[in-house]
């Protein structure tokens, strides 16, 4: 089979679940990956016939995006911050809002020209590892303890730190359990981006989500949406060194609440919005 005609097998298939765009991007990434072609080349190259073994892997990946699972599971790769992470079901996919969290903190330490904030952080619920990893690539003198309550999800960060080539130090705990809290020192960074949609919003999102994506890493129980949050601020009560910052990511119609919350146990906070316009970020600091 040629070049030419397996993408436009491909993209025909694809366009029965996507929008054209979503189907050329996710045609893009599988062909990319599998015939180390970039687009141009492709277009060039349209008439090569590919290896059988070629053809198969992407019929293969093929089968599994009509099933909606996401491209970035099905080729065990995502972007975040200019990196690759290895990504699979255990963790979730890394998201563009993330990366807005991760850059608020960097623009805060420049701005204050802060060494101080650079230099222990600690990163709640880290999934992939891309909060640390693509810290530690921008702080490369901070040091950086992770924690994650899925052992899996942390099997998958340490080869991510591993393939990036950078230092973190990950533990596995449930950070929600306040006996374990003594093992950790002060920090003076805290950055989460923890589950926060409650579960009566599961209907409400794309099935590639919910069928594929972790569930532990997205949810939180109906009746306490800011559990995480709540966990976070009483830990920095102890945990956070004077003049230190809270960093979290949080749910667009939660993040007024998650800001009061913070409020009400004596913390300044600041609200940002991210790139869509949606309350996502808040900083707290003690004032
Ligand atoms: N910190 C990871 C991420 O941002 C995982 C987040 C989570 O599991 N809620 O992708």
């Amino acid at each position: 089979m040629k070049i030419g005609e397996i993408q436009q097998e491909l993209i025909t298939s694809l366009l029965s679940i996507h929008n054209e765009g979503e189907a050329g991007t996710i045609c893009d990434w599988v062909l990319e990956y599998h015939t180390g072609r970039n687009r141009m080349q492709r277009m060039i190259d349209k008439e090569t016939q590919l290896p059988s073994e070629t053809i198969t892997a992407i019929l293969l990946c093929k089968d599994q995006l009509l099933q909606h699972r996401p491209v970035q599971y099905v080729l065990g790769e995502a972007w975040f911050m200019g990196l690759k992470f290895f990504v699979n079901e255990a963790v979730l996919i890394p998201r563009p809002e993330t990366e807005e969290l991760v850059a608020l903190l960097l623009d805060s330490c420049k701005l204050n020209s802060d060494e101080g904030l650079m230099s222990f952080i600690l990163d709640i619920g880290t999934g992939s590892g891309c909060i640390p990893i693509a810290l530690k690539k921008q702080l490369p003198g901070a040091d950086i303890v992770s924690v994650d309550v899925c052992n899996e999800a942390l099997q998958t960060a340490i080869k991510n730190a591993s393939a990036n080539q950078v230092s973190v130090n990950f533990l596995h705990m449930n950070f929600l359990d306040e006996n374990k809290w003594d093992s950790l020192p002060v920090f003076d960074t805290i950055i989460s981006n923890p589950p926060y949609i409650p579960l009566s919003e599961k209907a409400t999102l794309d099935k590639h989500v919910i069928a594929w994506e972790p569930g532990t890493a997205l949810f939180v129980p109906d009746n306490d949406p800011l559990l995480f949050y709540k966990k976070i601020g009483i830990f920095g009560k102890t945990h956070l060194a004077a003049g230190g910052k809270i960093f979290v990511e949080t749910h667009q119609d939660y993040a007024v609440a998650a800001q009061q919350m913070f409020e009400e146990n004596s913390y300044a906070t600041e609200l940002k919005k991210d790139i869509n316009g949606n309350d996502r970020m808040i900083t707290a600091w003690v004032a």
